[in-house]
């Protein structure tokens, strides 16, 4: 059987976790076999309240005291545990930075192969081969595990966590575990500051700043171009947030905010993984990059390969002589 891992302490409806779920589901037909979806931790309320969840498999609560609080040590003794109950062959977790701590951690622990970073999976004789980005996102090599056991952490927003064919009752059994921690006390969690309301939520447009603008200065152009459409908001990749040109609040991406509006525009952004798990669904994708390979063009509906601060400056000069056009125009009627 193939174990799917839960995103700790969030509902079962978690987008992390379906994704889990639906790369376990493919797995499993490959390998004409069933999924189990086990969650961990010490209280499951909001992962029971979840309304309207529909799961192609059943779900194993793994309780514990010391599993109220995240951390590598006791969520890997506790899932060992069940494991060792279950014998699963492939053990499939969503590459949050949660399970992209205890994924490896779990793989060393009972001895398993660890592929990272998957973001498909086909068959070949009955074993699944997987897909992972390697070089920065510019190539795609496929691994197959020599192990008789697998751990598989998944690139978020790779597999659909669109809700998956099956069953609002699920079954739902418990697997109470003591685990003593011996290396690390967690000693609780504190909610990092995401910085101001970004309007990134709801904004229609979103013109996403990359280190390819080259300097902080640069954002201003960004703005202006944001500017020009109504329930716009300014949008970044993690290293202009590392750099302070904008804060953590408006990072899109796999550890920074998802967002889907009508129109994305990526300026000096090369489309990392990372990046595009956060805004690949967004409904128009245009990328500015001066260099022509780059992978968001693989992701993107229209691409300008030119210098990000060239192409804003004679689009905005653009857009004003036509509004001045307009303008002359109006004044001669
Ligand atoms: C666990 C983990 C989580 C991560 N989470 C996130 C996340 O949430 N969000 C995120 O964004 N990243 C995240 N990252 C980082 C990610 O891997 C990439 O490093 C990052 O997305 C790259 O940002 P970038 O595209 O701005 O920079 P780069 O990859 O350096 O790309 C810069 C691009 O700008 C282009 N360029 C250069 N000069 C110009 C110019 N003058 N005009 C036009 N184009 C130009 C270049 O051709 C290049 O394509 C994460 C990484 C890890 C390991």
């Amino acid at each position: 059987m193939i174990l799917a891992i839960a995103e700790p302490s969030v509902p079962a409806s978690d987008a992390a976790t379906m994704e889990a779920v639906s790369c376990a589901v493919q797995i499993s037909a490959i390998r004409s076999s069933t999924v189990i979806l086990a969650s961990a931790g010490k209280d499951f309320e909001e992962f029971r309240n979840a309304e309207g969840v529909r799961l192609p498999c059943d779900v194993v609560l793994i309780e514990g005291q010391s599993l109220a609080h995240y951390n590598a040590e006791g969520y890997a003794a506790a899932i060992t545990g069940l494991i060792d109950h279950l014998n699963p062959t492939e053990i499939v977790i969503a590459g949050t930075s949660r399970g992209g701590d205890l994924a490896p951690y779990l793989a060393m622990r009972i001895s398993a192969a660890y592929i990272s970073v998957v973001t498909g999976v086909r068959g070949e004789g009955g074993s699944p081969v997987y897909t992972r980005p390697c070089w920065h996102g510019k190539m795609e090599m496929d691994v197959v595990s020599r192990r008789e056991r697998t751990v598989v952490s998944v690139q978020p927003g790779a597999f659909s966590a669109a809700p998956l064919v099956g069953d609002e009752r699920f079954h739902v059994e418990r697997f109470p575990v003591s685990v003593a921690l011996t290396a690390t006390e967690p000693e609780g969690t504190l909610a990092v500051s995401q910085g101001d309301d970004t309007g990134l939520a709801n904004a229609e447009v979103i013109v996403s700043a990359g280190r390819g603008i080259g300097n902080r200065e640069n954002l201003s152009l960004l703005m202006e171009l944001a500017s020009l459409f109504p329930r716009s908001a300014l949008g970044a990749s993690r290293p202009v947030c590392d750099y302070g040109w904008l804060p953590y609040g408006r990072q899109v991406g796999q550890t920074g905010r998802r967002v889907s509006p009508r129109l994305y525009i990526a300026c000096g952004i090369s489309g990392s993984m990372q990046h595009l798990a956060g805004m690949r669904s967004s409904a128009h994708i245009v990328a500015v990059n001066n260099d022509r390979d780059a992978p968001i063009f693989r992701h993107a509906h229209a691409g300008v390969v030119e210098d990000c601060a060239t192409f804003i400056r004679v689009f905005l000069d653009l857009v004003k002589e036509r509004e001045n056009g307009k303008a002359t125009q109006s004044e001669e009627i």
